[in-house]
């Protein structure tokens, strides 16, 4: 990625005719954390999960088959989430901090009557992660302004009707550069490979086959370090879904199991180097990366996007 930059005083990939150190420059210096703002407030009618008030995450065995009655909640919850995606993903541009966009998602999650699900699980202290340029994932929204260049990635799910809903999208800041439109590009068609994976009687490790073979044939690496995830009453599951191919990922897909599909791809290294806040992933060589993700029910047939963007 920094590798196939211009130089500092050579003409700007955009065309603006200016040096690249007068012009898009910014976009591309290593993402610093920046001041976090207290903690948001869910009004009292909303239904929270029981980690709202403690940030303790209490798991209990979940069925991986859902019954009907739940796969309706779930869909409600899917659409949802997708609507706040779409709402929130359009305020996207230069200038805007990644704290107001959490704040637009907060209040998004809140005005369907639902509750953010990032919020204090596990401690997690905002209602969206918000992960910029070489951030992989779980970035916390802070006072840093979005810069023309950039890509950010809206992590967004929501606890409505008594499950979760989760789905997540990158986009372009502005005017970005040919290889981070690239990665975007490839990384959303990972997730639709893994997704047409997706059917009864296959194994999970199909689904990060997929993905996998599409990624090295675009000379990107995968993210070995997260993995999509079994949802429902709870956030997280047992299950796993690798998104690169793992011989070990047997379990079969039965109609009825939800789960999502969250490739994380990377230009360069696909290594993971942590923050000290203990939330923010991003590459160890500083590479940009980029995620798509949706909530996905196996059906008898194939599968069912719970949360397909709104019809525009
Ligand atoms: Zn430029």
């Amino acid at each position: 990625m920094r590798a196939s930059l211009p130089q500092a005083n050579a003409p700007c990939w955009c065309g603006s005719g200016r040096k690249f150190k007068r012009c898009h420059k910014g976009a591309y210096e290593p993402l610093r954390p920046g001041t976090v703002s207290p903690q948001r407030t869910v009004p009292p009618g909303i239904r929270a999960p029981a980690y709202a008030a403690t940030g303790r995450v209490e798991r209990w065995d979940e069925p991986r088959v859902k019954p009907p009655e739940v796969i309706a909640r779930m869909r409600e919850a899917g659409r949802a989430a997708a609507e706040v995606l779409a709402e929130v993903g359009a305020a996207v541009a230069p200038g805007i901090t990644t704290d107001e966009l959490d704040a637009l998602t907060h209040e998004a999650c809140i005005a369907r009557g639902g509750y953010p699900s990032p919020l204090n699980y596990r401690g997690f202290p905002k209602s969206v992660c918000t992960s910029v340029n070489e951030v992989i994932c779980h970035g916390i929204p802070d006072d840093r302004a979005l810069l023309d260049g950039d890509i950010v990635n809206l992590d967004v799910t929501i606890f409505l009707g008594g499950v979760h809903g989760d789905t997540n999208a990158t986009f372009p800041v502005g005017v970005i550069d040919p290889e981070s439109r690239r990665l975007l590009r490839v990384t959303k068609e990972c997730l639709e490979r893994g997704i047409a994976a997706v059917r009864p009687g296959r194994p999970i490790s199909d689904i990060g086959r997929a993905i996998e073979d599409h990624a090295t044939a675009a000379g990107f690496g995968v993210v070995h370090d997260f993995v999509g995830h079994g949802l429902g009453e709870q956030f997280h599951t047992d299950l796993q879904i690798p998104h690169y191919f793992e011989p070990s990922a047997r379990t079969v897909m039965e109609p009825g199991m939800v789960f999502t599909v969250e490739p994380m791809i990377s230009v360069g290294d696909a290594r993971v180097r942590m923050w000290n806040d203990g939330w923010t992933a991003v590459t160890a060589d500083g590479s940009r990366t980029a995620q798509y993700e949706h909530t996905l029910l196996v059906t008898d047939d194939g599968v069912e996007v719970l949360t397909a963007p709104p019809a525009s």
